[in-house]
């Protein structure tokens, strides 16, 4: 990648030529896309790689952060690559890309070198985001992230309903000592769509005065998302790494 970079920067911007080149090569390098792909999946949420934007499960498309129509040298560089579901990357994203006139930097959340929640607040009892910053505000607006259209506030409250009944089902594989039980109900909790709620109940419930934050969430699933072992096994903290690959 680093040497198609190059490549494409020996090419002359003005003209239209370095447009072209990394348009020709981002054609071509189907090896490089597969392997861009593989990695980012293992990086992304669920067992086939949910959507880096709006976490559902249809992360299909190798996105590029800044546009690579606005800055073709981004085309091949690491850094610049997301997995997206198709409608984040083609419909609503597309080319946009603003960034702060002062400070230069980017107006949407990156979620490889950002923590989101940051910038964004996840009403967990509507399945909404609020912003927390200008920047939250933009990357709600520019991805839909509010939409009903996209169900996406639907969608959320019902990840909401199966992690409250996996985090039951956790406790009382605890109180068991049914360490088979408890690995699945943990395996359920990392591979579901919308991983964004369940990080949002795990950071909101040690918030002062959670149970009004969470609106009025229960106190036996307050006091299960408490508990250190099921914070260490699936608290996620960013930028998130790579899992290595099988066989690694
Ligand atoms: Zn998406």
């Amino acid at each position: 990648m680093a040497i198609l970079t190059a490549r494409i920067e020996e090419r002359d911007e003005p003209s239209g030529k370095r447009k072209s080149y990394s348009d020709h090569l981002w054609k071509d390098e189907s090896d490089v896309k597969t392997s861009v792909r593989a990695v980012l999946r293992r990086m992304a949420p669920g067992v086939l790689g949910c959507c880096m934007y709006c976490g559902s499960t249809t992360g299909t498309d190798i996105e590029h952060f800044e546009p690579r129509e606005k800055n073709p040298a981004q085309t091949f560089r690491w850094s610049n690559h997301l997995l997206a579901c198709g409608p984040c990357n083609s419909t609503y994203k597309r080319t946009w890309w603003e960034c702060d006139t002062e400070t230069g930097e980017p107006l949407l959340i990156d979620p490889t070198r950002e923590d989101p929640f940051t910038h964004l607040f996840l009403d967990l009892g509507k399945g909404t985001y609020r912003r927390l910053t200008r920047k939250g505000q933009k990357t709600i607006d520019v991805l839909g992230l509010n939409l009903h259209e996209r169900r996406f506030p639907e969608a959320r409250r019902l990840a909401r309903k199966c992690a409250r009944r996996v985090i039951r089902d956790w406790g009382r594989a605890r109180r068991d000592s049914d360490e088979a039980g408890m690995r699945d109900a943990l395996d359920v909790l990392r591979i579901q769509p919308f991983a964004d709620v369940w990080q949002s109940m795990l950071r909101q419930a040690v918030m002062p005065g959670a149970d009004i934050v969470m609106d009025g969430e229960h106190p036996e699933v307050l006091y299960l998302l408490r508990n250190e072992e099921l914070r260490a096994a699936t608290l996620v903290d960013f930028p998130v790494q790579a899992a290595p690959a099988a066989g690694d």
